[in-house]
C-alpha cells in the first residue's frame, strides 16, 4: 500500500491558563516527510504538541487538526492515538511498576493490533536502539536518565508504528551518540513505514542527523517562517532575535501582556481573528 496520509493543522488557536499561546498555526505534514519546528523557549512548541495530543488544560479555541480528514481536536487522547498520532514528550512521565512491554502491549491491544511475539519484537527493537535489558525490566522511565528516557520514547514509537509522530525535543538530554541512534531510527521509519515526523527542537544539532525536508520557525505562537535547510543556517548566523528583526516580528515568546493597551484581553482565544503580532 502506498502511504499517502497527511496531518493537516489549520489556523490552530489554543489557550493555557487563560492566555492564548497558539495564535494561528498552519502546517501540513505528509507521510514520509520530516518537518522540524524550531523556536525559542516559551514560543509555544510544547503547547502545540500537547494541544495536538489532547492534554487537559490546553483549550482549543478555533482551528482544526486532521489525519486523513479525521478531526482529532475535541476527541479523547486515545482516539487520536488510534487515528495514528504519537507524541514523544519533552518530559516523559515516570510510571513505576508498569514495564514498557505492558504499556506497548496495552496500546497495541487497544488498537486491535495483535501482540503475538511482543516480547521478542520488543527485544529486537531494543537492540536496534541500544536500550539495555534492565530498562525493559524496570517501570517505564522509572529513574531513567534523560537520555534513556528518550531512547525508550523512540522504542515505543517504533513499536506502535503510528502514521505521524510529534517529537518534542527528543534531542534534549542526549549525547551525540544517542542522538545519532535515535535520529537514524526515526529516519528509517520515515523511509520504511512512511512515518511523517514533526520534530520540535531549539538546537540545530538534531537537524544534522534528521535532515528535515522542511524547517518552520515558531515565534509567539505562530509559524513565522518556513523553508528548507537554509533556514537553520540563517538561524545559526543571526539567532532568533536577529531573524525576528529581519522578519519584522516583534515578539519571540508568548508572555502575559503588559498593561500597555497594546494587547487585547489575554483570553483572546474568544476572538480567533485577533492578530496581536500584526502579521
Ligand atoms: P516551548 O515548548 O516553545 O518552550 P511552551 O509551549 O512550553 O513553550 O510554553 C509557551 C508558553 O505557555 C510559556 O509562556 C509557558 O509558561 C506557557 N505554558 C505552557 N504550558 C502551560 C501550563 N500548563 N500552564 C501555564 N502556562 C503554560
Ligand atoms: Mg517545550
Amino acid at each position: 500500500m502506498v502511504a499517502t496520509s497527511e496531518l493537516v493543522i489549520r489556523d490552530l488557536h489554543a489557550t493555557v491558563a487563560g492566555l492564548e499561546i497558539l495564535r494561528g498555526v498552519d502546517l501540513t505534514v505528509h507521510a514520509g516527510e520530516v518537518h522540524a519546528i524550531m523556536g525559542p523557549n516559551g514560543c509555544g512548541k510544547s503547547t502545540l504538541s500537547h494541544t495536538l495530543m489532547g492534554r487537559p488544560d490546553y483549550t482549543v479555541t478555533s482551528g482544526s487538526a486532521t489525519i486523513d480528514g479525521v478531526e482529532l481536536l475535541g476527541t479523547a487522547t486515545y482516539s487520536r492515538a488510534q487515528a495514528g498520532l504519537f507524541l514523544a514528550m519533552q518530559y516523559p512521565v515516570e510510571i513505576p511498576g508498569v514495564r514498557v512491554e505492558d504499556l506497548v502491549g496495552a496500546s497495541l491491544a487497544a488498537r486491535g493490533v495483535g501482540v503475538e511475539g511482543l516480547a521478542q519484537r520488543l527485544n529486537d527493537e531494543a537492540n536496534r536502539l541500544l536500550v539495555r535489558d534492565e530498562f525493559l525490566e524496570r517501570g517505564v522511565n522509572d529513574e531513567f536518565s534523560g537520555g534513556e528516557k528518550k531512547r525508550v520514547e523512540t522504542l515505543q514509537l517504533a513499536m506502535l508504528r503510528p502514521k505521524f509522530a510529534v517529537l518534542d525535543e527528543i534531542d534534549s538530554g542526549l549525547d551525540v551518540d544517542a542522538l545519532r541512534d535515535v535520529a537514524r531510527r526515526v529516519v528509517a521509519m520515515t523511509q520504511e513505514d512512511g512515518l511523517g515526523v514533526l520534530a520540535i527542537t531549539h538546537y540545530a544539532r538534531l537537524l544534522t542527523e534528521l535532515k528535515p525536508d522542511f524547517i518552520h520557525v515558531m515565534m509567539a505562537g505562530r509559524i513565522v517562517a518556513s523553508g528548507g535547510p537554509e533556514i537553520a543556517d540563517q538561524l545559526e548566523e543571526v539567532g532568533y532575535e536577529g531573524l525576528a528583526r529581519q522578519l519584522g516580528v516583534n515578539e519571540l515568546t508568548v508572555q502575559k501582556p503588559l498593561a500597555t493597551g497594546k494587547f487585547e484581553d489575554p483570553t483572546v482565544g474568544s476572538n480567533p481573528f485577533a492578530d496581536p503580532l500584526g502579521l
